[in-house]
């Protein structure tokens, strides 16, 4: 019996003993499963940023946006337009940027940032079902996580917009609208409220307008120039865009006057181009040794000349939004050695070796004289610039700047105001100089583009103030 007993006994608290760790077990197995469906539930979605401000959608309405994921692969992007019950994909372009996610296999690296960055066209150009009302732009971006249960962890943005489709106005004020070939004109016109960009369209340029005055800026003049090398028969017109994408193109009455530029040729010597190469290489980054003096002069000449074309169009975009200036441009005292648009053949030992166009004025006084301000400004540049040597460029407002080429000496800082007349520096022949003279151009929106309008005083009273002045 008492054998019996103890049997039990043990028997009892063997059970007892399973029945413990069992319930440890399944514990353990709760918990993890919970963690497990809580991890899966979660939703550690990519983050969707909006670039600017989208305030409707219109004919041609350009969405963009970035989506950045800090720990997983992003899956897919897709945009949408919802209208009562119907919903629209819009196509749209993904560029990748940042270093991207890191390969599964590469445990050890850092996760690395996945950014996206997608533009889509979301008007009725892309969406022909689209009408005018209200709509929802439906941004989605999915990862690769284990998210939501493996469907990938997702983020959503909702934007509530209205649909307009009228385009805005743009009304001509001025009249008599006349371009020489390589000069520039100005026209007024008034744009419809809502109206967030305007200027004048010539070929492939686009020549931004500015308010007449800061209290109507719906009063707008523009400048703009018929390059030199502009066909006389590219379509010259006024563009305006509303803040939803919807644009308008408004024609105006001009005459334009064809003008034949001189041709001239250029003696390049061994000895010229020992003096003047040299020097611009070393002062030029990035300009790499073509193994001859002829090769490095074409190079500077040709590459280094066009480089800096667009160093000056970005330049330009350092302008004030109103003229510094109220009277006619000052010329130099001084014999004109080169004028505006001269086409240029380089003969090196009688055999021509480049053709280049020269954009500005040259003018020689004597050594060293000193270099005036045409007129009042801020100091853009002051600096080693390329084939103009030490040069200065100044901005006169609203995209008009002047550039001196060839100093021996600056006498200005950049971020300086200057005055008309005051002596920003002294003639000399750096860069891209045969002798001791002033390179002077004139830019619109980084253009060269033919200063004497701008020397002469009727010019600048027909041409500009006589336009501007009743909306003043
Ligand atoms: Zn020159």
């Amino acid at each position: 019996m008492e054998g019996d007993k103890e049997l039990r006994n043990r028997a009892k608290a063997t059970d007892a003993g399973i029945g413990a760790g069992t319930i440890v077990v399944l514990i353990l197995l709760l918990v993890s499963l919970i963690v497990l469906v809580v991890a899966l539930a979660r939703n550690p979605a990519p983050a969707i940023r909006i670039k600017g401000q989208i305030k409707g959608l219109g004919a041609e309405t350009k969405v963009a946006f970035e989506v950045s994921d800090p720990g997983h692969r992003i899956r897919r992007v897709d945009v949408s337009v919802s209208q009562e019950g119907h919903s629209f994909a819009v196509p749209h372009e993904e560029a990748q940027f940042g270093e991207g996610p890191r390969p599964w296999w590469k445990f050890w690296a850092p996760r690395g940032e996945n950014s996206l960055s997608v533009v889509a066209m979301a008007g009725r150009k892309t969406l022909p079902e689209l009408h005018e009302g209200r709509a929802t732009l439906v941004i989605e971006a999915t990862n690769d996580s284990w998210g939501r249960f493996f469907r990938g962890g997702r983020s959503q943005v909702l934007l509530d917009l209205p649909v307009r489709f009228t385009p805005p106005r743009a009304d001509v004020l001025s009249i008599h609208h006349y371009i020489n070939q390589g000069g520039a004109e100005l026209v007024v016109f008034r744009v419809s409220p809502g109206t967030i960009e305007s200027g004048v369209e010539v070929g492939r340029l686009t020549f931004p307008s500015w308010p007449v005055k800061e209290s109507t800026p719906e009063i707008r003049f523009a400048l703009f120039a018929l390059p030199y090398d502009s066909s006389p028969a590219a379509p010259i017109r006024i563009v305006a865009g509303d803040e939803v994408g919807n644009r308008t193109l408004a024609d105006f009455q001009y005459r334009i006057f064809p003008r034949q530029f001189h041709k001239d040729t250029i003696q390049v010597t061994d000895e010229f181009m020992n003096r003047v190469v040299p020097p611009i290489m070393s002062q030029t980054p990035g300009l790499e040794d073509q193994g001859s003096l002829v090769k490095n002069f074409l190079l500077v000449n040709g590459h280094l000349r066009a480089a800096q074309a667009e160093k000056l169009v970005e330049l330009s975009h350092q302008t004030h939004p109103q003229f510094l200036w109220t009277e006619p441009f000052i010329e130099l005292p001084s014999k004109v050695e080169a004028a505006f648009a001269d086409y240029r053949t380089y003969v090196y030992n009688g055999q021509a070796i480049d053709h280049q166009t020269h954009l500005g004025f040259d003018l020689a006084g004597f050594e060293h004289m000193p270099v005036r301000a045409a007129n009042d400004g801020a100091v853009v540049l002051a600096d080693f610039f390329g084939i103009f040597g030490n040069a200065v460029l100044l901005d006169h407002g609203c995209g008009l700047q002047t550039l001196y080429g060839h100093l021996s000496s600056i006498e200005v800082k950049a971020g300086e105001s200057v005055r008309r007349g005051q002596e920003i520096g002294k003639s000399g022949q750096t860069g891209l100089a045969g002798g001791d003279h002033l390179h002077f151009t004139v830019l619109l929106d980084g253009i060269p583009i033919n200063p004497t309008e701008w020397w002469d005083p009727h010019w600048i009273h027909d041409r500009i103030e006589a336009k501007l002045a009743p909306y003043k």
